[in-house]
């Protein structure tokens, strides 16, 4: 489905990202996997070696529009082009309101929020020059509910929404569509971090009657970075198993 298509998965060295970078591989795309650390890229490189030859790993600092301008280039100059972005990367947060700090709320932003534009911009100019792409951002069923702690988290998936119906909106005109994939509770490290009761308590209340796993939304990438989504954009697509909250 992905065939001669290069797609950048943004957190692609585990979870959910690197289900998607699996997902890609399998349906014949090549995949740049950026992450935080030379290290975690280095072994989610291994994990993929049987597609050496369409790989690469790459870990710039996602929130700076230079770095990131030069390693999309780089893309571009390894495998041709870059059709696919994948805006995945994202860290959650459980603090109170009461106890956040600056510095918390300026990392979480950052690196949810911020670094999904700076990304976007960067292939956005790379795709507008191709010809058109594909935009994909990962949301979170909490992006639309909000949740009872860590507000910031929920409030970068609602503004990624919100970046996601725009951009599709300004980005049509140049061929580039834009949708975002909006997990239930997946079963990833970033959900075995939070408390088991609480786990329990989102499971239990969702009729497909389990936790999502990574490939279940890894599908989704897959269809909305495929030709078979050529008319879907500004979508925010819900992979929860009816999740109700
Ligand atoms: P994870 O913690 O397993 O993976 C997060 C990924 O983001 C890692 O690859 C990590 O290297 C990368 N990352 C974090 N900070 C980074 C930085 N500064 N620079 C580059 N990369 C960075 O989490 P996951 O569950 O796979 O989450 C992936 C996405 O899915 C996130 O955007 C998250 O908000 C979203 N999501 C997850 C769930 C869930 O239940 N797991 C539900 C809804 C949405």
């Amino acid at each position: 489905m992905l065939k001669n298509k290069t797609a950048v998965v943004t957190g692609g060295t585990r979870g959910i990202g690197l289900a998607i970078a699996r997902k890609y591989l399998e349906n014949g795309a090549n995949v740049v996997v950026a992450g935080s650390r030379q290290e975690t890229v280095d072994q989610a490189l291994e994990k993929l070696q049987e597609y050496e030859g369409h790989i690469m790993g790459i870990c710039p600092n996602l929130c700076d529009p230079q770095e990131v301008a030069a390693v999309f280039a780089s893309v571009r100059e390894r495998f041709g082009s870059l059709d696919i972005l994948v805006n995945n990367a994202g860290i959650s947060s459980r603090t109170s309101i009461y106890e956040y700090t600056m510095e918390e709320f300026t990392r979480i932003v950052d690196i949810n929020l911020k670094a999904v534009c700076v990304c976007s911009q960067a292939a956005a100019r790379i795709m507008k020059e191709q010809g058109g792409g594909v935009i994909l951002n990962t949301s979170s069923m909490v992006g639309e509910y909000g949740q009872a702690s860590g507000c910031i988290y929920p409030t970068t998936k609602f503004a990624v929404n919100g970046l996601t119906r725009s951009l599709a909106r300004e980005l049509a005109r140049d061929g580039i569509r834009v949708n975002a994939v909006a997990p239930g509770v997946t079963n990833t490290d970033m959900v075995s971090a939070l408390p088991k009761e609480m786990v329990e308590r989102i499971a239990a209340g969702i009729p497909l009657g389990r936790v999502g796993e990574p490939m279940d939304v890894a599908n989704a990438f897959l269809y909305l970075a495929s030709d078979m989504a050529d008319y879907v954009t500004g979508v925010v697509l819900r992979v929860d198993g009816a999740t109700m909250v």
